[in-house]
């Protein structure tokens, strides 16, 4: 299938899902994962109006953007190391990926000194595999009010990784949870949070349903990526 088409299919796929639990479909954005994808399919996939994108690694996003110039905007969407979020401020619109204070304030500080605020969503393991990072929800719910006093820092929402499993049923209850926990924070914040980023290739009509705002797609739309990446464990950096 030709990328017009794949993003064609993903739209219905997404506008569908809405329809079924009553939600208006630009209640979800698409964030368009290109980790192992050259420069030239982000240029293509931004022709066709694509305008968020997210990649997992910095290294690999910083030479990528410089060559992706235009109207484009990046998320990190992988495990940040604290020697990166220098610059992980400048390429990035969003850090998806913010699992402890000690993080949180090495952003905080980088966003200081270049006079910037930055948006984060804090990112949760559900399910508490090892493979995967983010916080367990106890210690992210003792550590929020902390993270929220930084002053540089905004809290947007949460983001989860959801366990691979052959029957996309079984992870309803993970996105369910991280909702929840979405309203638990808000609850402790005294304020609305807007995100909640879950969803990927095989899962994200299930999110969707669940109250995913930001779905994160990569194979469903560019298709698989080389076998080294996959077996890189899910949303690390190297
Ligand atoms: C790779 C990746 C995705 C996209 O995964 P697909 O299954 O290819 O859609 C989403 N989120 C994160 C954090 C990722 O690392």
């Amino acid at each position: 299938m030709d990328l017009a088409a794949s993003f064609n299919v993903v739209h219905e796929r997404i506008r569908t899902a809405c329809v079924r639990v009553g939600r208006d479909p630009l209640s979800v954005t698409l964030l368009a994962v290109t980790k192992g994808q050259p420069p030239a399919v982000v240029r293509a996939a931004a022709d066709l109006g694509q305008t968020l994108f997210g990649e997992n690694r910095v290294q690999e996003a910083k030479t990528k953007i410089g060559q992706c110039p235009g109207r484009v905007r990046w998320h990190m969407i992988g495990h940040l190391q604290s020697n990166k979020c220098r610059d992980s401020i400048h390429f990035f619109e969003m850090i998806q990926s913010v699992d402890s204070v000690a993080l949180a304030q090495e952003i905080d500080k980088w966003a200081d000194k270049a006079a910037k605020t930055m948006p984060i969503l804090l990112e949760v393991n559900i399910a508490g595999e090892a493979s995967k990072f983010g916080y367990r929800p106890d210690q992210l719910l003792a550590e929020l009010a902390q993270i929220n006093a930084l002053k540089k820092i905004e809290i947007h929402g949460l983001m989860t990784i959801a366990p691979w499993t052959p029957e996309p049923e079984k992870v309803r209850p993970v996105f369910r949870q991280l909702r929840e926990l979405k309203e638990e924070c808000e609850q402790i914040l005294g304020a609305p949070l807007p995100h909640l980023s879950m969803g990927m290739s095989s899962d994200f009509e299930l999110a969707i349903e669940e109250g995913a705002t930001l779905v994160r797609l990569g194979t469903v739309l560019f298709g698989p990526r080389s076998k080294a990446r996959k077996e890189v464990k899910a949303g690390e950096e190297r």
